[in-house]
């Protein structure tokens, strides 16, 4: 079906940051299939792991105990500052998991009919709830009738939460993304995370962060809350997790670990010991090769690269990242450079109509990240002074 308005390449091999399209022509990839491949393609320890477990065992269900599911749980967890894992299969799975996790806590609680704050221009996936969470009307349109049980508040703005909080007294969690990734790469203001955070403990709120882009090292931590020292009650995760291998993940701390018991939610493929399998490689890979660390010098060296060629340039509204999650906001519509960069080799991508999003693999080497700066500043050049 015609879901996708797709651009003219197709590729059919990659290694590193590198993809080779049907032609043989090469490209940087500076997306990372949007935010997946984190350790680039064909990552090898992830493709021997793969193979391997493919040979041994990859499905069993979840009626069954699956060792390698635990052990990722627990991997997980320990990074993450949580309690208890629920694996899926992608990012709105995730997120639906932690939806109903936030309306069970409710029930539990004495609140027929929770309802959970959701931030303007989030993006938290294409399923009916993930839909209705997100904030963005286009996204739902043709889709009424929503599913209720959510409030919308502005991003970044701790003050209307508190006017919500004063207001209702049905809410039972906030979700919400550290960076909103698809809204634009918009960062929160520092403390925006901790103030989340005092406000949900003082009204027994569960705080739901939204993972799925920012985690597994991208912003130069394992996850992004970690800069703020802030933990969560419930995160949810997948994209990187498995570098291209569909995994998602929700995990939860507390009382909000404990919520769901036997029977309340479910999947058939989730946690497979495949997916598992490649998803604890990752793991290995990133901690092993510090690939936190160099995101986030990584994405310094290209932030400063980035405003070093353009921050002059009239039309460039602002450069902002954190590790190598980097957003070049233009003062107009500028969907149609991508289509322009992958002329060049580069694959780039737009979002919120204005923002060129970069997202390499947290492996991209310095003469990489010269080259996306140096082909992106010259399309924003020529993007800027045609009429
Ligand atoms: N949440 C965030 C922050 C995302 O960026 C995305 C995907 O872009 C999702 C959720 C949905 O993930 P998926 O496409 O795997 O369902």
């Amino acid at each position: 079906m015609t879901t996708y308005a797709r651009q003219p390449a197709s590729f059919v091999r990659g290694q590193g940051v590198w993809l080779w399209d049907t032609q043989g022509r090469r490209y940087l990839d500076a997306l990372s299939g949007i935010a997946v491949c984190g350790l680039g393609h064909a990552y090898p320890a992830v493709t021997k792991a793969i193979c391997e477990q493919a040979g041994m065992l990859m499905h069993t269900s979840n009626l069954f105990t699956i060792d390698i599911q635990t052990q990722l749980g627990q991997r997980l967890c320990a990074i993450a500052g949580m309690d208890t894992a629920f694996f899926c299969n992608s990012g709105a799975e995730a997120n639906e998991a932690a939806i109903k996790l936030a309306r069970l806590y409710g029930h539990n609680r004495g609140i027929n009919n929770p309802v959970v704050i959701a931030m303007e221009d989030s993006f938290h996936g294409r399923t009916l709830a993930t839909l209705t969470a997100t904030g963005n009307a286009t996204l739902q349109r043709g889709f009424e009738p929503l599913v209720p049980g959510f409030v919308r508040a502005p991003y970044n703005d701790i003050d209307a939460l508190e006017a919500i909080a004063r207001d209702r007294g049905d809410i039972v969690a906030v979700l919400a993304e550290p960076i909103a990734g698809e809204g634009g790469i918009r960062i929160p203001d520092a403390g925006y995370l901790a103030a989340l955070r005092r406000l949900c403990d003082t009204q027994g709120w569960l705080l739901m962060l939204d993972e799925i882009q920012t985690g597994m090292g991208r912003t130069g931590r394992w996850f992004c809350y970690q800069h703020e020292e802030t933990l969560p009650d419930v995160i949810t995760l997948a994209k990187a997790l498995g570098n291209g291998f569909p995994i998602g993940a929700c995990l939860a701390r507390g009382t909000a670990a404990q919520t769901f018991t036997p029977g309340a939610h479910g999947t058939t493929f989730g946690g497979n010991p495949l997916a598992c399998r490649a998803a604890l490689t990752v793991i290995d890979t990133i901690d092993r090769n510090r690939l936190c660390k160099r995101a986030w010098e990584s994405g310094e060296y290209l932030i400063a690269g980035l405003r070093q060629a353009l921050d002059s340039v009239e039309g460039v509204v602002e450069i902002q990242g954190r590790g190598l999650m980097v957003g070049i906001k233009l003062d107009r519509p500028c969907a149609g450079i991508v289509h322009q960069a992958l002329e060049q080799g580069l694959i780039i991508n737009v979002t919120a109509g204005n923002v060129i999003r970069l997202l390499p693999p947290l492996i991209v080497k310095r003469a990489e990240i010269d080259m996306i700066v140096a082909i992106v500043a010259r399309l924003v050049h020529e993007f800027l002074v045609v009429p």
